[in-house]
């Protein structure tokens, strides 16, 4: 993984004392690898270590920083700039509604699944998106956006099957208008590779609707090569950017270095799972810091905010100031932060955490660990839940049974507790002055 292979680049530099140029020379040569193994663009590679190289060897070392920070700090820069630091990721929809937005891709891509993430991204925004399944050519295209909007509680069209795409697109904007919805995401057609029907088609859809936002959905495994037909659907249709899918799943991270020089369209959004809420807004910056292994702190508070709903947070801090912090109010917090995502998603997203995982051995399955938490307090009774001293050992048997796990489990996870009431009993005693004394500050 990219992460790790930098890391390994950067811990060899970290013994040297003072950086010469030719530590930086040996370190550019393997950026160099690590690079072209994650299957980035040559030429793109190319200019990337000659900016770095020529940075590192220019500057003064800052004082606050080691060489390998320094050098680092660099790549995590000129890593940014590659992926498009300082582009408007944002979409824009400041037109007459409704606001047409195209998604268009190779088949497979993921531009349906990205339809119903994005309208429920429109939807937190408070827009009222209607979903148009313009794929007539694969039977269950129509039903898969139709069985989305359901369960997303989204307006889709109802497609006939028959219909002609372009007038399908029309239809649907009429529907739209007359029905006060602000935002149409179009799903188009996709084919196993570019064909000149396909463009054709794409094209009047594309005259018709005049759409604010062309995005092409790339799927990111596909490396170099989803780069490449980036290029020839905007020669085209002049996309407006560029969705990258499956990041969740590719390790060599190549389109996503790839795609913003090469086409010089930037990535608005990535795709980083299955699931409908695994979209996010692409930060150049972010993600450099995020490939680093630095973290990406930012990111993590934008889904706890976009996840987690501000009148149940205000009943919980209720809740944690009348009964304390008891393993009911624990069970509270632990589903608020479920809601957010998986825990190694999010884990990757604190700094220094994932290595830290590793070197714990390994991933503990935190997910798995959390299901487990969560059965033995539901197996509690209300009152236990309120008063974990009463538990004693038959009860504690009961517990493990009812949650189908074993009394060691419930133990641990008592011990665990009680570990973290005296902690917090202790921060409120010390109140924020004793708080801040204690982080050294
Ligand atoms: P389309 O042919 O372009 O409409 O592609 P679909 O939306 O039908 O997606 C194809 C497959 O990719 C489905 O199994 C999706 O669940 C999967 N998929 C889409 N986006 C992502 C993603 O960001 N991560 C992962 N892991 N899978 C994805
Ligand atoms: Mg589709």
């Amino acid at each position: 993984n990219l992460t790790d292979k930098f890391d390994a680049v950067f811990k060899k530099l970290s013994g040297k004392g003072r950086l010469t140029e030719s530590h930086v020379d040996e370190a550019m040569r393997e950026v160099r690898l690590v690079l072209l193994e994650a299957d980035v663009n040559f030429k793109v590679v190319k200019d990337f270590v000659a900016a770095v190289r020529e940075r590192a060897v220019g500057t003064d070392v800052l004082k606050s920083l080691t060489p390998a920070q320094q050098v680092i700090k660099i790549v995590r820069d000129e890593l940014g700039r590659l992926m498009g630091e300082g582009d408007n990721a944002a979409l824009d929809l400041a037109a007459q509604p409704p606001v047409p937005i195209m998604l268009c891709g190779l088949q497979g891509a993921g531009k349906t699944t990205t339809c119903g993430k994005l309208a429920l991204q429109l939807r937190r925004d408070k827009r009222d998106p209607l979903l148009v399944p313009a794929d007539i050519y694969r039977p269950a295209a129509i039903e898969q956006l139709k069985t989305l909007g359901r369960q997303l509680g989204v307006a889709v069209f109802d497609t006939q099957p028959g219909d002609d795409p372009v007038s399908i697109c029309e239809q649907a904007r009429e529907f739209a208008r007359l029905n006060g919805h602000d935002t149409l995401i179009l799903d188009t057609a996709g084919r196993l590779h570019i064909d000149s029907e396909l463009m054709d088609e794409l094209g009047r859809i594309n005259d018709a609707l005049q759409p604010r936002e062309i995005l092409f959905v790339a799927d990111a495994m596909t490396g170099q090569d989803a780069v490449n037909v980036v290029k020839s659907f905007d020669e085209k249709l002049d996309i407006t950017g560029v969705v990258l899918t499956k990041l969740d799943g590719d390790a060599r991270g190549g389109a996503a270095l790839s795609v913003r020089a090469v086409t010089g369209k930037p990535i608005k959004f990535v795709g980083m799972g299955e699931k409908m809420d695994a979209l996010e807004v692409f930060h150049p910056d972010r993600m450099a810091q995020r490939i680093l292994g630095m973290g990406d702190v930012l990111s993590l508070i934008e889904k706890a905010e976009a996840a987690i709903d501000k009148d149940d947070a205000a009943r919980m801090e209720k809740k944690m100031r009348k009964e304390g912090f008891t393993l009911e109010t624990f069970r509270d917090q632990l589903q608020m932060v479920k809601k957010m995502g998986s825990m190694e998603s999010l884990m990757k997203m604190i700094p220094g955490a994932g290595k830290a995982m590793k070197k714990a051995g390994g991933m503990q399955l935190p997910d798995k660990e959390l299901k487990r938490i969560e059965a033995i307090i539901g197996s509690m009774t209300p009152a236990e839940r309120n008063n974990h001293k009463m538990i004693n050992g038959s009860r504690r048997l009961r517990i493990a049974k009812g949650s189908g796990t074993r009394i060691q489990d419930v133990n641990q996870l008592l011990k665990r507790f009680t570990e973290a009431q005296k902690m917090m009993k202790k921060m409120q005693k010390m109140g924020p002055k004793g708080l801040k004394g204690l982080m050294g500050g």
